[in-house]
């Protein structure tokens, strides 16, 4: 198949993590990629960092496969390194001096300060027409137009019009000729054939200079989205330095990336009824980007979490089964590899899998099943041994000692057992699940005592016992 003129990208500058805006980002260039049959760019903005060029790549490949978004795939070209197009960026800059568009500036801050009585005024233009050649330190600015303006096609926020004489003559090549972002990003969307530049709206800012460029270097400038700003609960921007905000994190707290996918989409866009749980492939149809709303969107872990439970309920059995792989072993696992029994897993897994919100709750939910001893901790222990357990738990010993291990037949002896304390079933079962699994709540306990097996849960009450003794 011959894919159409559409050409999107997405532009991340390498961090060593994966931000969920720049998921978001990805998510919607690659829906209008991929519903146009248009391509999807990846280009690695990668001028400004020392680090190592294959690990940060891999890691980003990484990150967008997780979330669905396949090298393999037909629409994915890429990806492409902005270091590589250097010198087309040098002379794209050459190309705009020479054409009269740039001029040298050997203006020191303190000197434009000076005249302008401001830090913050912006370059006054004063080298603009002094013809200074190249020379080591002086850098190269853009010359902009003095009147009109600059209208700003975005599919998001409509016209946005900036006046051309609020725009400063910006620099686009430094002291030593090396040209900056802002030119460099120009000249890699021109290069890569691109029509629609999507993207966060912290680059709206950037947008007229850069559409001053296009136009000066004799192209049409793209189409613009500029997609909102998410913030916390706190109304404040994600940051990494505040927020959690790296997509590996939330993979390996347990979020399936599915709901991370289904979650991001709806950052900013809706299908426009008041469906919110919807399989990728419809939101890929459903998506226009001109339907994105430009007001700040709210990063509602809460409303993620429960996407999360939905989403993990929904996986078939052996899929759940699956997607708990990596929160059964090291390091998440709390037991010794060698006392994981897959078989004991396979049969408590569907159990848990109606409880989850996240993956990485299953160790708390199984760990009692591995480990020699169970997990207490104070308040669990505290909560659930209330004066006269020592008796029920004595008793509940002395039955489950013969009586037959199955699920129904260890609860109706535990009715039994309560009654004759005086305890509805609840209150009965309270100590005997602490004693046996360490906590208050957990899977459903007649059915954990069935696969725990009596041996380990009668040394369990024992233990609970002569801890109890010992108070
Ligand atoms: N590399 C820029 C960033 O990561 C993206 C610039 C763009 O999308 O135009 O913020």
């Amino acid at each position: 198949m011959s894919r159409s003129s559409v050409r999107v990208r997405f532009a991340p500058s390498p961090t060593g993590m994966f931000h969920v805006g720049g998921a978001r980002s990805a998510l919607y260039n690659w829906a209008v990629a991929r519903q146009s049959e248009g391509t999807f760019v990846l280009r690695i903005e990668d001028t400004d960092t020392a680090r190592n060029r294959p690990e940060w790549t891999q890691g980003i490949l990484d990150a967008l496969a997780a979330i669905g978004i396949s090298a393999d795939d037909p629409a994915f070209e890429g990806p492409y390194f902005q270091s590589d197009n250097a010198g087309r960026h040098r002379e794209a800059s050459l190309q705009l001096y020479a054409a009269g568009q740039a001029y040298y500036c050997d203006c020191t801050r303190d000197q434009l300060k000076e005249r302008t009585g401001s830090e913050h005024l912006g370059y006054d233009g004063f080298c603009r027409e002094r013809g200074l050649a190249f020379s080591e330190g002086r850098a190269l600015r853009f010359r902009t137009p003095d009147e009109g303006e600059t209208v700003v096609e975005d599919l998001v926020r409509g016209k946005p019009i900036f006046p051309n004489a609020s725009i400063e003559d910006f620099v686009i090549a430094r002291g030593d000729g090396s040209p900056v972002f802002l030119l460099a990003n120009v000249v890699d969307d021109l290069d890569e054939g691109i029509t629609q530049v999507i993207r966060g709206e912290e680059h709206l800012s950037n947008t007229p200079k850069q559409q001053l460029l296009w136009e000066a270097l004799g192209a049409t400038p793209p189409v613009w989205a500029h997609l909102p700003v998410i913030v916390n609960d706190k109304r404040q921007k994600l940051s990494k330095r505040r927020d959690k905000v790296a997509l590996e994190d939330y993979l390996a707290d347990g979020f399936l990336p599915e709901a991370m996918v289904n979650y991001l989409m709806l950052l900013g866009w809706g299908p426009g009824d008041d469906r919110e749980i919807m399989p990728y492939e419809e939101m890929e149809r459903l998506f226009r980007i001109e339907d994105v709303n430009s007001s700040p969107a709210f990063f509602d872990v809460k409303k993620l979490t429960a996407f999360n439970g939905e989403y993990i309920r929904a996986l078939s059995p052996d899929a759940f089964i699956d997607a708990c792989a990596r929160w059964l072993t090291e390091p998440y696992a709390p037991w010794r590899a060698d006392a994981f029994d897959a078989e004991v897993f396979t049969k408590m897994a569907p159990l848990a899998q109606t409880r989850l919100t996240l993956l990485s709750e299953i160790t708390n939910y199984v760990d009692f099943l591995f480990l020699d001893e169970p997990v207490f901790d104070e308040t669990s222990w505290s909560k659930a041994m209330k004066p006269g357990t020592t008796e029920l738990l004595r008793d509940v010993r002395a039955a489950y000692a013969g009586a037959v291990w199955q699920t129904d037949e260890l609860k109706t002896v535990l009715t039994t057992v309560g009654e004759n304390h005086g305890l509805k079933l609840g209150k009965a079962q309270a100590p005997v699940r602490v004693a046996v699994t360490g906590r208050t709540v957990g899977l459903p306990l007649f059915e954990s005592l069935e696969i725990l097996g009596r041996d380990r849960t009668l040394t369990r009450l024992d233990a609970a016992l002569l801890q109890l003794s010992n108070l």
